[in-house]
């Protein structure tokens, strides 16, 4: 199964790209935590600038982080594929491909790899068999959290995913399959994983929700991997503040009561998060990375059981089957690092019979 792992989700990608009007494709991962008050990010990241003699960067000598004085990003990337923009032909170019044209309607001669690679739709692999060609770079979301007041968890996953597919621009998708690797966040073992992404397939009324993991080993599969080090890149020699202007202590050290200590690290660490979005306010590959802040003390959340919820899961399959969450087993398909969620055909399912499948490309190709 490992081996088939990649191939598993290739495929899911390329049928989402051939029918890409209705899919949205995610690659989701969460980052090493960044520090606040020593260096963000190790001192071994290397730096790429030039100083003047005698200004080079001064280190403390230590970069020992603050008990619980980190940031947690989660980064969501949705794919996209890029058309290709087409060459303007010179004119004795327009005249062979014309003399080809007219060649191969006569000889009646198959599609050929410098037919499709023109229009930049496929592409052929080694053994000639052809494949539809799917971006891996597209607009990148980092939810910033402070690990001392939040965690991420299958729950804080669940709520920014309902905040990002609610965006206009994804309306009318009836297609979401998410890539990860597979940490415990995102496990599809997990019955915890199971419940917020079936609550998001049922509440966002897609057609088809599928969450692939890669399987132990692949991980640099997945394609947010490859935007993380450009961002960290930024954050090299850089020391976000664990004080508050004008105080040379951190709130934590303070000789205060704990409310005070509380209120106080709010304010430290949200305005960290402000300082460490100003950083990562960039476009990679053309596009646009947008940090957003997830505040210190959050207002109200869509999905905000977690701890029910934990203690729900561990009571076992059984117990399950005869509570509301039965309905997301009986639409959900649970593999070796895949989860899917499609609507039925029962007649009595009050869901599936309201938000009837709609007729797309991708859904005629799954059947
Ligand atoms: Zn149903």
């Amino acid at each position: 199964m490992l081996s088939r792992n990649p191939i598993q989700s290739a495929m899911l990608n390329e049928a989402c790209t051939f029918s890409k009007d209705d899919c949205i494709r995610v690659s989701c991962d969460d980052k090493n935590k960044i520090n606040v008050g020593t260096l963000a990010v190790s001192r071994y990241h290397q730096i790429r600038r030039f100083y003047l003699e005698d200004d080079q960067p001064e280190y403390n000598d230590h970069d020992f982080p603050y008990a619980g004085s980190k940031i947690i990003p989660s980064g969501y990337l949705i794919m996209e594929t890029k058309e290709k923009t087409s060459r303007k032909r010179s004119r004795s170019e327009e005249r062979q491909k014309a003399r080809e044209t007219n060649r191969r309607s006569r000889s009646h001669s198959p599609i050929t790899r410098k037919d499709v690679d023109n229009d930049g739709s496929f592409h052929n692999d080694k053994y000639g068999r052809m494949h539809v060609t799917y971006g891996r770079t597209g607009p990148m979301n980092i939810f910033n959290r402070a690990g001392m007041f939040h965690s991420s968890t299958a729950e804080t996953h669940a709520n920014v995913f309902h905040r990002i597919l609610s965006d206009n621009k994804f309306k009318g998708k009836t297609v979401c399959m998410i890539m990860s690797d597979g940490g415990p966040d995102w496990s599809t073992k997990s019955t915890k994983t199971l419940i917020y992404q079936g609550r998001l397939w049922r509440d966002l009324n897609f057609d088809y929700y599928a969450v692939a993991n890669l399987a132990a080993g692949h991980s640099k599969e997945n394609p947010i991997e490859h935007l993380w080090s450009p961002l960290l890149k930024q954050l090299v020699s850089v020391t976000l503040p664990i004080t508050l202007p004008g105080e040379a202590i951190p709130p934590s050290e303070q000789n205060i009561s704990e409310e005070e200590k509380k209120r106080k690290n709010i304010k430290v660490f949200d305005s960290a998060i402000d300082q460490l979005n100003c950083y990562w306010n960039m476009t990679h590959d053309g596009f646009k990375v947008k940090p957003v802040k997830i505040a210190c003390v959050e207002g109200v959340k869509v999905y905000s059981d977690h701890a029910v919820m934990k203690e729900f899961c561990k009571s076992g399959i059984k117990k399950i089957l005869g509570t509301r969450a039965f309905f997301l087993l009986k639409h959900c398909t649970r593999r070796t690092n895949m989860l899917e969620f499609v609507k039925c055909r029962d007649t009595q399912c009050n869901h599936c019979t309201t938000n009837t499948v709609r007729k797309t490309k991708f859904m005629d190709y799954i059947g």
